[in-house]
C-alpha cells in the first residue's frame, strides 16, 4: 500500500463516524520498502489538492519520514525539491507488511503483501 492510498482510507465501520478518530488510520508495525515509480509532476500537482495534509504529515512522521513540512505548501508546481519530496513519499514509499489501527473504534485492518485487507465482518458493516 502506498502513502498516496492510505492518505484516502477511513475506518468505514458501522457507527465509527467521528471524522477527528476514523482517519486517518495508525499504521502500526510497518515493513516498508522503497518501489521505484516514474516521475510525473503533473499528476502530482494534480492530487495536491486533494491530500489531507496533516494526516500525511502525521502518517509519515510515525514512519520515521521527517522530510515534509509542517505547513501545507503553496505553489508547490514550482518547487521542485518539494515535488522529489512528494514523490518518493506519497508514490515510492509502499508499507508491506503491517496492519492499521482505527483510532476511533479500534478495528485492525491488516496490511498483507502491500494490500491492505479493509473488509469488515458482518456486524461490523
Ligand atoms: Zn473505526
Amino acid at each position: 500500500m502506498r502513502l498516496i492510498t492510505h492518505n484516502m482510507l477511513k475506518c468505514h465501520v458501522r457507527g465509527c463516524d467521528d471524522s477527528s478518530k476514523n482517519f486517518p488510520l495508525e499504521i502500526q508495525d510497518a515493513q516498508l520498502e522503497q518501489i521505484e515509480a516514474e516521475k510525473n509532476d503533473a499528476f502530482l500537482v494534480r492530487m495536491f489538492p486533494r491530500l489531507e495534509w496533516n494526516a500525511l504529515v502525521s502518517t509519515a512522521k510515525n514512519l520515521s519520514i521527517n522530510n515534509l513540512p509542517e505547513k501545507i505548501p503553496e505553489n508547490i508546481e514550482e518547487d521542485q525539491a518539494l515535488l522529489e519530496i512528494l514523490h518518493t513519499v506519497l508514490l515510492e514509499t509502499n508499507v508491506k507488511e503491517g496492519r492499521m489501527v482505527c483510532r476511533g473504534c479500534g478495528h485492525i485492518y491488516a496490511i498483507k503483501n502491500s494490500v491492505p485487507n479493509m473488509l469488515l465482518a458482518e456486524h461490523e458493516i
